[in-house]
């Protein structure tokens, strides 16, 4: 599937949807294994997505709402996240995002947290964007689309942090992103 739900969009739905997922708050877990930089990134990127002007909310699980997806940190042996469509692959219990501190560093960079932000952009329901990117919130000319961190490439300058290196330092989520968002969540906030 190419383009989101207008002509002047790059996000792209995924397949990702989550028992609850009707309301609009995704609860999630953080396993011990994630040391406290990765929790830290973890938490900005999770108030920048909540933050946002879209209609999901990422917050902790409780006795009432048992988590969607937990997250955990693989020291070694992987060589990325590996929820690039859902965490851990399919959503509902048991799905997981798996931070490899071998591909994303000790988690004290922007880029780590560009990078969460991507990983809860699939669990949100988004898959990437892999058109040119286009530092405006609109479709460029020719073949230039909005900046999205959902953006996917060869490299970090290619990915999820083309509209940071690019773009004047912006922080995601973008408009895009939060339009993907609101066309996954129709009706939220
Ligand atoms: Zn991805």
């Amino acid at each position: 599937m190419t383009g989101g739900g207008s002509e002047t969009s790059a996000f792209v739905p995924s397949n990702c949807k989550f028992p609850g997922y009707a309301v609009k708050t995704l609860y999630y877990s953080m396993s011990g294994s994630v040391d406290a930089n990765w929790q830290s990134a973890f938490m900005d990127a999770r108030n920048w997505w909540n933050a946002a002007n879209n209609d999901v909310r990422f917050v902790p699980f409780g006795p009432n709402n048992p988590p969607n997806f937990s997250v955990q940190q693989q020291i070694a042996g992987s060589t990325n996240w590996n929820n690039d469509t859902c965490p851990g692959g399919a959503p509902g219990p048991g799905s997981f995002m798996m931070i490899s501190t071998d591909a994303n560093g000790n988690g004290t960079t922007t880029q780590a947290r560009a990078t969460i932000v991507h990983e809860l952009g699939h669990a949100g329901g988004l898959n990437h964007v892999t058109q040119p990117m286009y530092c405006g919130d609109t479709v460029g000319p020719g073949f230039q689309q909005p900046k999205a961190v959902m953006k996917t490439g060869a490299n970090a300058s290619e990915g999820q942090m083309w509209a940071f290196i690019n773009c004047g330092g912006v922080l995601p989520p973008y408009v895009d992103d939060n339009n993907g968002i609101n066309y996954v969540f129709p009706g939220g906030k």
